[in-house]
C-alpha cells in the first residue's frame, strides 16, 4: 500500500476495530488448540485479552491445553460471554472452520478473523489505538549469512555466500535489538537467524544481551537452525536461562543423512531442558524466483504483488527495519543492489509521530507501496511454483 496520508492511514478503520472489540467484551478466543494457536496465546495474554480455546477435537475439550479451558463450538455458542474468535489453524483447515462459524451466524471480520490477518493487521492497529503499543508478529536478526548447507533456491540466497564472509558485528547485533525495542513494545517472535546462526561465534553473548534486556518484550525468543550443528555448553546455558526456543527446519526427505543430526540435536536440547520444534519433513518448497523473475509491470501491478504477498518476516539491521527479510538478504547475497532504500530507518522517525508511521509501515504502507525486489519475486504466486526441498549444490 502506498502512503497517501502518512501517519493517518488507518484512523477510521481503527475506530471501527476498537468499537467492535469493546462490543465483544475485549476478549479473544483462539479457534484451534494446536501449535499456531499456542504461539498466539502469550501475545493475547500480554494484552490480557485471552479468553480460552475452541477446538473440534473432543479430547482437547475434555483435557484442556496448557492448563487452559478448551470449548467445543457448541459450548462456546451457548456462553453468554463471547468475544472475537481467531481461527488459528493450518491453511488447508481454515475454510472448513470458517464455514462452521458462518453456518452458526458469526460474521467474518466482525465476530471472527483468520490468524494471519489478525496478527498482521487487526492486532497491530488495536495495540496502538487501544493500548498505545507497537506490536509486530515476527522480527529477525540475520547474525550471519554463512551456512553449513548450500541449498539450491535458498530463500535468502545463502548458497552464494563464501564461508569466509564477515558476520554481523556483535555490537551491531546489540544495536539492532536496542533500536528495535526502543520503538517496538512487543514482538510475537524475535528470531536469531542466518544463514546458520549456530555458526556465529558470538551467539551466546548475543542471547545473553538480548535475553537480559528484552525477554519480557517478546512472546518467543527463537533460534531458527537447519539442525546440522550442536550448540556448545555456553550457548545451551544462555538458551536455557532466557527460554530460547529452537525452530529446527526438517530437510530430511531430500537429505536423509540429516535425520541423525536432528536426533543428536534434539536429544541435547531435551537434556538441557530447552524447548524445540522439529518441523515436519518438508516435501516441497515454493520458488520465489528471485534469480529469474523480471517483471515489466506498472506501479499499480507491483503494489498488487506486494499487497497480496503479506510476508510476515521483518528484519532489523542496525536502525533499519526491512519489511521483507528475503528481499534484503537475496539482494545483498547475490549482490544485486536492488532495493537499497527499501527500509524504514527507526532513528529518523520523529518522537512525536513515530508510532503511527511505524504501525503503518509494519502493516505494509510505504512511500512506493512495494519493494524493488517485488519486481524479481513470484510473491504469493510462489505457491504455484513448487520445487524440491533443500537440494544441495
Ligand atoms: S535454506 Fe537454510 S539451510 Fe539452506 S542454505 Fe539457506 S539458510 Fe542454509
Ligand atoms: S513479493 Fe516482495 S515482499 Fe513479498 S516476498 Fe517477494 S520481495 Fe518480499
Amino acid at each position: 500500500m502506498k502512503w497517501k496520508n502518512r501517519g493517518h492511514e488507518v484512523e477510521n478503520e481503527a475506530e471501527q476495530i476498537v468499537e467492535s472489540f469493546m462490543r465483544h467484551g475485549k476478549k479473544v478466543f483462539i479457534f484451534g488448540a494446536g501449535q499456531i494457536g499456542r504461539y498466539l496465546e502469550p501475545v493475547l495474554s500480554h494484552y490480557n485479552i485471552f479468553a480460552g480455546y475452541i477446538d473440534n477435537n473432543l479430547e482437547k475439550t475434555v483435557q484442556g491445553i496448557n492448563n487452559q479451558k478448551v470449548y467445543s463450538l457448541e459450548d462456546y455458542a451457548a456462553r453468554s460471554e463471547q468475544g472475537w474468535i481467531v481461527i488459528a489453524a493450518a491453511r488447508k483447515n481454515i475454510p472448513a472452520i470458517a464455514k462452521q462459524l458462518l453456518d452458526m451466524g458469526y460474521i467474518e471480520a466482525e465476530d471472527f478473523f483468520i490468524y494471519s490477518n489478525f496478527e498482521g493487521r487487526i492486532l497491530p492497529i488495536l495495540a496502538l489505538f487501544l493500548y498505545d503499543q507497537i506490536f509486530m508478529t515476527a522480527v529477525q536478526v540475520c547474525v550471519t549469512e554463512r551456512c553449513s548447507l548450500k541449498c539450491r533456491k535458498c530463500a535468502h540466497a545463502c548458497y552464494a555466500v563464501s564461508n569466509k564472509a564477515k558476520d554481523m558485528e556483535l555490537q551491531n547485533v546489540f544495536y539492532s535489538a536496542d533500536c528495535l525495542f526502543s520503538k517496538v513494545d512487543y514482538v510475537k517472535e524475535f528470531v536469531l537467524i542466518g544463514g546458520e546462526p549456530l555458526l556465529y561465534k558470538n551467539l551466546a553473548e548475543a542471547i545473553r544481551y538480548i535475553g537480559e534486556k528484552y525477554k519480557d518484550k517478546m512472546g518467543f525468543f527463537c533460534i531458527t537452525t537447519n539442525g546440522t550443528i550442536c550448540p556448545n555448553q555456553e550457548i545451551l546455558d544462555a538458551c536455557q536461562k532466557y527460554g530460547v526456543h529452537f525452530e529446527i527446519s526438517n530437510y530430511s526427505v531430500q537429505n536423509p543423512w540429516l535425520e541423525d543430526r536432528y536426533c543428536k540435536l534434539t536429544e541435547l536440547l531435551a537434556e538441557n531442558k530447552i524447548e524445540y520444534q522439529l518441523g515436519k519433513a518438508e516435501k516441497q518448497w515454493m520458488d520465489y524466483g528471485f534469480e529469474y523473475v523480471d517483471r515489466e509491470e506498472s506501479e499499480e501491478e507491483l503494489i498488487q504483488v506486494f499487497d497480496k504477498c503479506q510476508t510476515p518476516c521483518k528484519e532489523i539491521r542496525g536502525s533499519r527495519l526491512y519489511f521483507c527479510v528475503m528481499a534484503r538478504s537475496v539482494s545483498d547475497n547475490l549482490q544485486l543492489g536492488v532495493g537499497k532504500d527499501d527500509y524504514l530507518d527507526l532513528n529518523m522517525l520523529s518522537e512525536r509521530e513515530y508510532k503511527n508511521v511505524l504501525l503503518e509501515f509494519s502493516i505494509g504502507y510505504s512511500e512506493k507501496g512495494y519493494l524493488d525486489m517485488c519486481k524479481h519475486c513470484n510473491g504469493a504466486d510462489a505457491e504455484k511454483y513448487l520445487i524440491p526441498v533443500a537440494e544441495q549444490l
